[in-house]
């Protein structure tokens, strides 16, 4: 019987079937940060326990490092008591720690895949909702909480409900200037912020086969904000050409039997789904939310639409959201003014997001008034973006060049919108509140389109600059 990657991997680390019906799932690697590791550890220590295999176990530091001066002691006293909370807890575990000293710093979901920790066929879980990016390698990975940190800890495994599989066939070619982020934007628009409960998503496709690892990364990454609890590609060539020489990938002789044993994972022709989506990529055009859920989005050249042209039971969140954010029915979004441009995150701050978003501000400027935001997604990723100059097309465009972290995907550093700001942000939520000021306004969108907003001063289409050549 043919089988999918997600039911071959779910059966090779089921420990056994508990009482209640859910899943003991063995756990192959347990990524952990500094926000949702320091309670779990508190509970691990209450009950006698250490860390049952550190050698599946990595930390990094990621939401709270400032971004501008990462001198210690941090200048938040509370981020200095995170980090060295962490630091405590990992020394003398045997817990590897990639901390501001290492070189190999960065977002959890960065570095995992940068350093070859990510590989196809695994398990994969951490404290955080974005853990869906590793399954663009063929894992399956799911964001957890601190309780379920601490049973990871303490056993290396979770209790699950099994998901039901949607595959999301993507076909035809993307135009020019839409990106991964618009093709995901594109299907949680089409299925919606709850389409995916109960579900993991398969992405597939020529499209999703024409992707590169850092693009199937965006798309996975944002699988959870359409309800997904899991989200992934099938390994091929471009997952192993990834992979080859990454520090803690399998070396030599090691790795081509890996290949052949990640080949064996994916999906077999006529395997059953539970669901199936299909989406013409060359229909999709660049998106950008209008409102307060990764839902609630538009082409760059539509209007921002009516309410009550929605689903009834969707009206009252669509209302609140053209309250929030300031908008009226009917009023294109093209135009809409911007005071913060932010380019980053788990999402979208990686290297190659850096390069488009680097070819749109080449030889132009950010508009007056306007703080722009480069925030590389790892060390690696800033150095390599250093050695290709990257950085300096962005500060002379006027663009600030930060250090590796999360920045202002979630505000919970330094970097906050300040009251009613309206962001143009390459991250991966707009709730109310989530960039660091309660009232402050978010718009998703990709890298090049945050790029074109912080030149042009407003949410404009990219496509017109990439047309019109350099500035
Ligand atoms: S970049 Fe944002 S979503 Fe990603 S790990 Fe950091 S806070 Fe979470």
């Amino acid at each position: 019987m043919p089988s999918t990657l997600f039911k071959k991997v779910w059966d090779l680390h089921t420990v056994r079937t508990l009482p209640n019906g859910q899943t003991q799932l063995f756990v192959g690697l347990h990524l952990i940060h500094e926000v949702t590791s320091p309670q779990a550890f508190d509970m691990l220590r209450a009950r006698g326990l250490g860390v049952k295999h550190p050698e599946r176990t990595v930390a990094t530091v990621d939401h709270i490092v400032p971004t501008r001066d990462q001198r210690r002691p941090f200048g938040d006293v509370m981020a200095e008591d995170m980090l060295a909370a962490l630091e405590k807890n990992v020394r003398g575990s045997g817990v590897p720690m990639f901390d501001l000293h290492s070189g190999a710093q960065g977002i959890v979901h960065v570095i995992g895949p940068e350093l070859g920790l990510t590989q196809p066929g695994m398990t994969i879980a951490c404290g955080d909702s974005h853990t869906s990016t590793h399954g663009a390698f063929g894992a399956v990975a799911f964001g957890i909480g601190t309780s379920q940190v601490r049973d990871v800890l303490a056993s290396q495994c979770l209790a699950l409900d099994p998901l039901k599989v949607r595959r999301i066939d993507v076909r035809g070619r993307l135009g020019e200037g839409v990106y991964a982020k618009d093709v995901i934007l594109g299907i949680i628009r089409r299925l919606g912020v709850n389409g995916g409960v109960g579900y993991a998503y398969e992405y597939a496709g020529d499209a999703v086969e024409r992707m590169s690892m850092d693009e199937r990364m965006t798309i996975c990454n944002m699988s959870i904000e359409g309800g997904a609890r899991a989200g992934y590609v099938n390994p091929d060539q471009t997952t192993f050409d990834y992979l080859r020489g990454r520090p803690y990938a399998p070396q030599g002789a090691a790795f081509d039997r890996a290949v052949s044993w990640w080949r064996s994972m994916a999906t077999e022709t006529g395997a059953p789904f539970d669901d199936v989506a299909r989406i013409d990529a060359a229909a999709i055009q660049p998106v950008v939310t209008w409102g307060i859920n990764p839902e609630q989005s538009v082409g760059v050249d539509e209007r921002i639409p009516d309410p009550r042209e929605a689903p009834v039971e969707d009206q009252p969140t669509w209302h609140e959201a053209l309250q929030f954010m300031g908008f009226r029915a009917g009023q294109a979004i093209a135009g809409t003014k911007i005071d913060v441009a932010f380019v980053g995150s788990c999402t979208n701050g990686r290297l190659s997001d850096l390069r488009v978003a680097a070819e749109v501000a080449r030889g132009r400027k950010v508009a007056r008034g306007v703080r722009a935001l480069i925030v590389p997604g790892s060390q690696e990723v800033a150095r390599a973006a250093e050695r290709e100059g990257l950085h300096e097309i962005f500060q002379e465009a006027g663009f600030q060049w930060r250090k590796a972290g999360c920045s202002m995907c979630l505000g919970m550093n330094e970097d906050k919108l300040q009251g009613r700001e309206v962001s143009a942000s390459s991250s991966n939520r707009n709730f109310k509140g989530r960039q660091g000021s309660p009232t402050g306004r978010t718009l998703l969108m990709s890298p090049a389109m945050v790029a074109a907003a912080a030149i042009a001063g407003a949410v404009t289409d990219v496509r017109d600059l990439l047309k019109g050549g350099r500035g």
